[in-house]
Order: C-alpha cells, then structure tokens, then sequence
C-alpha cells in the first residue's frame, strides 16, 4: 500500500507530512471466482471516464525519446511482466474526496490459485488523494527520493501505480510468497474478530499475529519502495525530453494540418 501518514502535532506545527509507503495486502477468498477468468491487466472495472485515465497513464507508460528507446523502462517492464502473466490484475481507480485521505494505493489479493499461476488481484488507485498529496518542494530532484516531487497529476498516478505493481510481481509471482500473505492476513484477521469479543482471553495472542504482520508488511515494502524510487526517477529525469518531444510533434502537427482535416478519428487500441 501506498500510504501517507502524518506525524501527529509536529506536522500540524510545521506542516510537515511524510510518507511511509505501506503494503496492506488483504486475502479475501472468492469461492465464486472462475478458472476461465481473463489473465494480464483487467481493465474491466473502469468506467468510461477511468478507462480514459489508464490511456494517458499508459501513454507515460510507454513513451520513448526521439531514438524510440524507452523513457520509462522499469513502469514499462512492471506492466509487461503483469500483462503477460497468467494472473488476472484488475485496476480499479477511485476518484471519491469521502473517506480516508491518507491511501494512495492499495494491492490487495482475491483469489489465491492453490497452484499459484493464475492468482486474481486488486490494484487501486485514489486519484484524488495522488493528486492532492503533499510533496516535499524543496526536494533536490538529482539526489535522494522525494516521494511525487516534481511531478504532475499523470506522472504521479504512474508512480502510484508503479509502487502497486512491484508489489504485485513480488507477490503474485512466488506461490510461497502469495500463500504467506494469503495465510498471514488470514490469521490476522481471525485474532483480530477474537480479539474483539467482550470477554476474549486472546489479547497476548492478537499482540503477537499483529507484531508479526507488521514486521512482514515492512518486508514486502523494501521491493515495492526500491522500484518506485526508479520509477520516480525515470519520471523526473524524462520531463524536459516528454515536453520538448510534445513541442515537436505539435509543430508537425501544425505543419501537416490540411491533410489532418482529411484524416477520420484515430481510436486509441485497447491495452489487453
Ligand atoms: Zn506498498
């Protein structure tokens, strides 16, 4: 999970927000789910409006400097690895200003195949929350990793979503990873629901599943932290190339323009 946190008083004093990147993989077991289910990325659950949104996402995905190489390699091969897998990854976004503005990003699992090849997961987007996060201004973009820093509403939803794919291809691909996350979660949430009857005797217990769900939680953050830090750094240094790029092709665009008036629309071609 992608989540912003704030430290207490001293970030209402000095308006200071950090972010702790944080997984919360839930398991929720669907007896329902089909083993005929479509594989790669799902675009399924979007709306018109959303589908939109993953196009221009994707655009940033897969742009490329003037020599046609790619400007964004780690986002680019995140998706590829996910798209050409056999597990079914649904991208959900949520654009809602109710609810908790502290989660950016969510992955979550809803079908652990015993044989671990065809996993069905969540990846969820808070577009509003990406949008409306506070960034560190004065980062130095060519030195350390400032979480969103220096980039604009597109590029950091791609960051989001790059920190939620590694994730996903950390879990989804080792069956004994995804089975511990399955079984971890599981448990968790069964000593949490004991925990919570009046008289439960389960309290020492619950303290321990949650220690050690956390201490996992923290170890599926390293993977998913270290590739959004090369993501956010693909997406910074590649601004000027994108804009100057844009400029050029807008300036051929405005060049060409009789023959454009003959040129019937253009459909974007579906991403799976
Ligand atoms: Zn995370």
């Amino acid at each position: 999970m992608f989540r912003f946190r704030q430290a207490g008083e001293v970030a209402l004093v000095l308006l200071v927000t950090f972010i702790a990147s944080n997984v919360q993989a839930q398991t929720i077991k669907r007896d329902d789910a089909g083993s005929d289910l479509a594989s790669g990325v799902l675009l399924d659950r979007l709306s018109t409006k959303h589908y939109k949104t993953w196009h221009a996402i994707r655009k940033v995905i897969y742009a490329e400097d003037a020599d046609g190489k790619p400007l964004h390699p780690m986002l680019k091969a995140l998706l590829e690895q996910l798209q050409t897998s056999d597990h079914s990854v649904y991208l959900e976004f949520d654009d809602s200003r109710a609810g908790c503005r502290c989660v950016a990003g969510k992955f979550s699992i809803e079908r652990v195949d015993p044989e671990g090849s065809r996993n069905v997961a969540v990846i969820k987007l808070y577009l509003r929350v990406i949008e409306q996060a506070p960034a560190p201004v004065r980062a130095n973009l060519k030195h350390d990793f400032a979480p969103l820093a220096g980039l604009n509403k597109l590029d950091r939803y791609a960051e989001v979503l790059g920190h939620e794919m590694a994730h996903a291809v950390d879990i989804l691909f080792s069956l004994e990873r995804t089975k511990r996350v399955d079984e971890m979660f599981r448990k968790s949430d069964q000593v949490i629901q004991q925990g919570l009857r009046p008289k439960g005797s389960i309290e020492p217990e619950m303290e321990r599943a949650l220690q050690e769900r956390d201490a996992f939680l923290e170890e599926l953050e390293k993977p998913a932290g270290i590739a959004e830090a090369v993501v956010w750094r693909e997406l910074v240094k590649s601004r000027r190339k994108r804009k100057g790029l844009t400029k050029k092709k807008d300036a051929e665009q405005a060049i060409q323009r009789p023959s454009l008036v003959l040129a019937s629309a253009t459909i974007m071609p579906a991403a799976n």
